[in-house]
């Protein structure tokens, strides 16, 4: 296995861009390919069991597992996404992995191929040292995290499963044991068109609109009203887009909105739309047909409540290589509660600062990444 800076640099170099519904991005820097070809290589030269996972055509999951040659005393999934956003207005080279002042600049140096190398190199590690007591464990490169979640989901459904799980995400070598669910909805009318010199021959879908956006204005301000979650705060709904009409001469028969709604731990997103969906049906002026539904797969919220054995130890072993840690809570969604939702106790960990992912400038401290892999090496052995 090649040292964690450079094999750092290689995951860099090769672009696995999530276009995250974008069509105007060019091709041969979209999708993970690249990358699954490149850790698939690392992982089968270890000579170990590796499989892919077809998620859509031409972006696989990619599968390792190590099992100890005494019985494992306890099992753990390491989960990294292999994605990155899109490299707009980048200032440096997004792509050239370069080196100053202790850093590594690149798209995905911090979010999160370098989450991902030292979760290879400690898989790398395991496999070769084969240290007495240590646990089974499966490493999985998953696709589509900046976007969908389609990659964790297919590993969930396929089966893959432990005693826990550790997701990479950067942290700052802290634990993260928390997170909002995020769900998005997509809300329609439908109208009459006619020329705008005769309205009352049209029926007008973003007059329809309006009384909605009424009812879920004041249905945000309602969720406010829900007790916050202790950690989390509340539960929250948001506009944040508008699309309709063709022209200001035609009365229009079509209006969308996109809404995000954010949930806490303890609310599903099938119930949280079908609330939504009784209040608006039953507010004032509301006498039309809409359509409300779900653009793609849901985030869930992380639940705290299932993962304080593993909070425990995972805070002792980072204790004993960096010296201290923080278990906190974070804005953003992650595979970790897909993984958690499968019932595998998960927490995020890794190297690096949010605060520099999907940054014009990305970049990873470098100091962080051996403490990092030194730490999920000693977690998988049980210490
Ligand atoms: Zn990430």
């Amino acid at each position: 296995m090649l040292p964690l800076p450079q094999l750092l640099a290689e995951l860099v170099r090769r672009p696995s861009v999530n276009p995250m519904g974008r069509s105007d991005l060019p091709s041969e820097i979209l999708y993970e390919s690249h990358v699954t070809a490149f850790l698939e290589e690392q992982l089968r030269e270890l000579g170990c069991e590796v499989t892919r996972q077809e998620v859509m055509p031409g972006r696989d999951n990619l599968v390792a597992t190590y099992t100890p040659p005494t019985p494992a005393p306890f099992s753990v999934l390491f989960e990294a996404h292999q994605d990155t956003v899109p490299v707009d207005a980048m200032t440096v080279e997004p792509f050239g992995a370069k080196i100053e002042g202790g850093r590594m600049y690149g798209r995905g140096s911090c979010d999160v191929k370098a989450g991902g190398a030292c979760m290879l190199t400690a898989f790398a590690r395991l496999v070769k040292e084969k240290p007495p007591g240590s646990a089974a464990v499966t490493l999985a490169f998953t696709v589509d995290e900046e976007h969908t979640f389609l990659g964790v989901q297919d590993l969930m459904r396929s089966g893959v499963r432990a005693d826990c799980a550790i997701v990479a995400e950067p942290t700052l070598l802290n634990i993260v044991n928390a997170h909002k669910g995020v769900v998005r909805w997509v809300l329609e009318t439908s109208g009459r068109a006619c020329h705008s010199s005769r309205p009352d021959q049209g029926v007008n879908a973003i007059y329809r609109m309006a009384w909605l956006l009424n009812g879920l204005e004041e249905y945000a301000i309602q969720l406010q009203n829900f007790a916050p979650d202790p950690v989390l705060g509340p539960r929250t709904l948001s506009v944040g887009r508008i699309t309709g009409g063709v022209s200001p001469n035609t009365v229009p028969d079509f209006c969308r909105i996109d809404i995000d709604r954010r949930l806490v731990p303890g609310e599903h997103p099938q119930d949280a739309l079908r609330n939504l969906e009784g209040y608006l049906k039953g507010y004032p002026g509301i006498d039309f047909v809409f359509a409300l539904g779900q653009t793609h797969a849901a985030c869930p919220p992380l639940n705290p409540a299932h993962s304080g054995q593993l909070v425990a130890r995972l805070g002792a072993v980072i204790d004993s290589v960096v010296g201290k840690h923080t278990v906190h809570s974070v804005p953003f969604g992650t595979d970790a509660s897909t993984v958690a939702n499968a019932g595998v106790p998960a927490v995020v960990f890794g190297p690096g600062d949010i605060a520099q992912a999907h940054t014009k400038d990305e970049w990873i401290d470098l100091e962080q990444l051996e403490p990092a892999a030194e730490i999920l090496f000693r977690f998988a052995c049980g210490k």
